[in-house]
């Protein structure tokens, strides 16, 4: 069971737009949804602004309000489990706050995300394939706040709090030294593992959903194997991030740490969309060391690795203009 072979088609840069529902608060109070899906074509959406022009964006594939946690797992699944073949992976959720990126990467319990689906997988394919290879999962998870890296798994080893740098190695990877990587084995462990990482991401902050808006959050998953027959070693990093939310703070409404909090968001975010563009467009200087975030990434994003952004959006006619942002930044990546 090989995957690449379908994506490589495709190319390796993805991007998937996803537009939550309406909630409870929006309905009540009689907001109407300016996004506007195709019936016949599944990787199309429209915008319709206050005049009902109506603007096109096309995605490799656009998830409906109605789309499920399965649903859009599936569309991820060849991409993630390509790791298990030796690739390096990175999947973003790009927003604004309130879109649902930690929904479609975390889920609730309820209904789990991409994150622990993705593990759950990874697991079952080991198994498939344990006649031939030998598979070791390794997981991590880390904050990017204010261009500063925080290890999210420290709380629940016994190591010391370490500050965390970006190593270049001597075969030229980048590597996080010091970052804590737990050996995994069963989906229950994998599941206890992401909630003690999410609850450590709001520690030290008094509104927890406020700072984790403006953080960077990313599961790392180091996938080791060995194939039996020939004694062949891989070691691939599967990045799983939800970002910080994407929305523009009028500079006259925050000074202070606030400023410097959304000046650090933009410079990331567009460091990140200038990586990603540059790839699409095949040039050969790619702005890696523009940020933490891209710097960090460098091994996993470009040549022959795997690329999945999922564009997140509000279909309330409140959020326009947030939304169009988002559509155009997802646009120029693609
Ligand atoms: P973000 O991480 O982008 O700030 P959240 O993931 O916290 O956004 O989502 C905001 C709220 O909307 C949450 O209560 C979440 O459960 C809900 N939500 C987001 N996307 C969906 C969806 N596709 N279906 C149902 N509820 C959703
Ligand atoms: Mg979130």
């Amino acid at each position: 069971r090989l995957y690449n072979e379908v994506i490589e088609l495709k190319g390796n840069i993805r991007v998937f737009c996803r537009c939550r529902p309406l909630n409870a608060e929006e309905i009540s109070n009689g907001s109407t949804a300016v996004i506007d899906f195709d019936s016949t074509q599944e990787n199309e959406l429209q915008i319709i602004s206050s005049d009902s022009s109506r603007k096109h964006f096309k995605f490799d594939h656009v998830f409906k309000p109605e789309d499920s946690q399965e649903v859009v797992f599936l569309q991820t699944m060849p991409i993630v489990t390509s790791v298990l073949d030796g690739y390096n992976v990175c999947i973003f959720a790009y927003g604004q706050t309130g879109t649902g990126k930690t929904f479609t990467m975390e889920g609730t319990p309820e209904n789990r995300g991409v994150n622990y689906r993705t593990l759950e997988e990874l697991f079952k394919v080991s198994k498939e394939r344990s006649s031939f290879m030998k598979y070791e999962l390794f997981v991590s998870m880390l904050e990017v706040y204010n261009e500063k890296i925080r290890d999210l798994l420290i709380e629940s080893s016994n190591q010391p709090a370490k500050k965390l740098e970006i190593k270049q190695s001597a075969e030229g990877t980048q590597e996080v030294p010091g970052l804590v990587e737990t050996h995994v084995h069963s989906t229950d462990e994998v599941w206890e593992l992401l909630k003690s990482g999410s609850r450590a991401r709001s520690v030290g902050s008094t509104n927890a959903n406020e700072l984790s808006s403006r953080s960077h959050c990313l599961v790392r998953v180091t996938v080791v194997g060995e194939n039996i027959l020939n004694g062949q070693r891989t070691r691939s990093h599967l990045w799983l991030v939800d970002l910080a939310g994407s929305e523009r703070v009028g500079r006259i409404e925050v000074e202070g740490e606030r400023l410097k909090e959304s000046q650090f968001i933009n410079k990331s975010l567009s460091a990140l969309g200038d990586v990603i563009s540059a790839l699409a467009s095949k040039t050969t200087h790619i702005p890696y060391r523009n940020s933490k975030l891209t710097h960090m990434l460098q091994s996993s994003l470009g040549g022959d690795c795997k690329t999945l952004m999922f564009v997140q959006i509000s279909p309330n006619s409140a959020d326009f203009g947030e939304t169009l942002c988002s559509l155009n930044f997802a646009s120029r990546v693609r």
